[in-house]
Order: C-alpha cells, then structure tokens, then sequence
C-alpha cells in the first residue's frame, strides 16, 4: 500500500486537535536533527538532514499504532569542522542544544513523555546528548540520543572501508539508493583513512572520541571510500538501519516510563 502523503504521525501537518487527540494515546516523539554541510565533491551538502528526516519517516512508517509522532527535522548542525569547504553551514554547540533544549521543554509541556533524538550527523552528539541531559534535568521525561548505536556494528559489517565515517562508502551507497541523480560518481576519490591505532580508528569499539578539522586529513572533504559504494549495499544498510531502530523505538514507544527506569528512578 502506497504511504499518504500526510501520514498522522507528521506533527506538522496536523491541527491542533487532531495532536492532541492523538496525545491521550501516543507519548513517544522523534526528533530528527541533521546538517548541513560538505559531502565531498560528489554528494550534496543535504545529506544528513535528507538521510535523518528519511530514517524518521520511514522507521515511524513501520512501527505498530499508533505510530511515534515525528517532529520536522532540524536542518543544522555543529560542523565548523567542514568550514574550509563551502557550503557548510555551522551553528554552534550552544545554540543548537539550546535549541533543542527548548523544543524538548516544549514537547514535554504538550504531554509527550519519552522523546528520541534521531541524530544524523556524528559530531552533533555530544551537544545532542547535553541538551538530552538538561531536558531530562527539568522536565523529568525519557529522553535518549541515537546516532547510529543501534545498528552500526552490522553497517561496518556490510562495507569493506575502514573509518568510512564521511561521504565515504556508506552515505555514498545510501545516497545512490534513495536519489541516484544527485551522486556524480566521476567525482568521488578513495581517501581512505588510516591512524595506525585502534584508540584514534574513529570506528573501533575502542575508539576515542577525538576532534579534527576536516581539512587536516583530507583536499576532498571525503573520509571514506566512496568509489566502493554501489546502490544495493545501500538499500541493504538502509534496511539494517530501519530495521533496528523500529525495534528500539518500539520498545520505548511501549514501555512505561516507569518501566524504563526500572522503577528506580
Ligand atoms: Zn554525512
């Protein structure tokens, strides 16, 4: 069955009473927060905002009613570390966890008790997960931050690029699967990464967080190898990814609170 155009989970094209209607018996919103920023000469600089708002559709489109409520996903990100190629648009830690700080504030004085963070840009974390914190500080709700915990062990198993963490081979492959048109695979170049250390390999299970502007290791902006994507091995990570997250979100969307906590809280 094709997907309504206006599905009744998108927040914004609801009225006000239909939200609260559908607030007696949903609390779980999602909140998409994505970038806008330079994928490298072959991609367009969307891509993490299209991926995330894709991801949050698609993930509340299989979940159980009724479904999570979708927020419209947040455009920018912290990326100053891009801000030697044009086309990033940075704003900074501050202002984008203030920001969601007070949608969340904002979220939990209409009713919602449980708000996932979507995040799709991998430096937007820990910012993301500081205004989580002070949201849960005041407004006493469940709030958590997912950026590709869920299932990024089974990506990293499905594509042969190590640190592939930047237009490389995963976003040129899931790009390729969603919106072919936009990829101009003669520009993409292998700019494969290598630390020598699995401390500072970015994607290592012993990995530490550590920061770099962009430019320092790489002309093209690309951290990856995107020469190895294909479209298939996209729908295939796209499908591991949804997969995942409709598992996660259930679990929350069914839980009571209460439950999550264990009653400890
Ligand atoms: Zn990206």
């Amino acid at each position: 069955m094709e997907a309504s155009a206006y599905p009744e989970y998108l927040w914004e094209f609801l009225t006000w009473q239909q939200i609260k209607e559908r607030l007696s018996i949903v609390d779980t919103a999602i909140i998409p927060c994505g970038s806008i920023e330079q994928h490298g000469p072959h991609l367009p600089v969307d891509v993490d905002y299209h991926d995330v708002a894709y991801l949050a559709r698609q993930v509340a489109e299989k979940c159980s009613d009724p479904k999570p409520f979708v927020l419209p996903a947040i455009p920018y990100g912290v990326s100053y570390h891009h801000d030697d190629f044009k086309g990033t648009l940075s704003i900074t830690n501050n202002a984008l966890s203030h920001f969601v700080y007070d949608l969340g504030c904002s979220l939990a004085r209409n009713g919602i008790r449980k708000i996932i963070i979507l995040n799709g840009h991998g430096d937007n974390a820990p910012t993301l997960k500081y205004a989580a914190q002070m949201i849960n500080r005041d407004q006493h709700i469940f709030v958590c931050v997912e950026t590709g915990e869920t299932s990024d062990k089974d990506v990293y198993d499905l594509i042969d690029t190590p640190n592939d963490i930047h237009s490389g081979e995963i976003e040129t492959s899931t790009t390729l699967a969603l919106r072919p048109e936009l990829v101009q695979m003669d520009k993409a170049v292998d700019a494969t990464l290598d630390f020598g250390s699995r401390y500072l390999d970015f994607t290592s299970a012993r990995g530490v967080p550590w920061y770099v502007r962009t430019k320092r290791l790489s002309d093209t902006g690309i951290m990856g190898n995107p020469t190895k994507a294909t479209a298939e091995k996209g729908r295939e990570i796209w499908e591991v990814m949804i997969t995942h997250l409709v598992r996660f979100v259930e679990e929350v969307k069914e839980s009571e609170p209460e439950d999550l906590y264990q009653k400890r809280y």
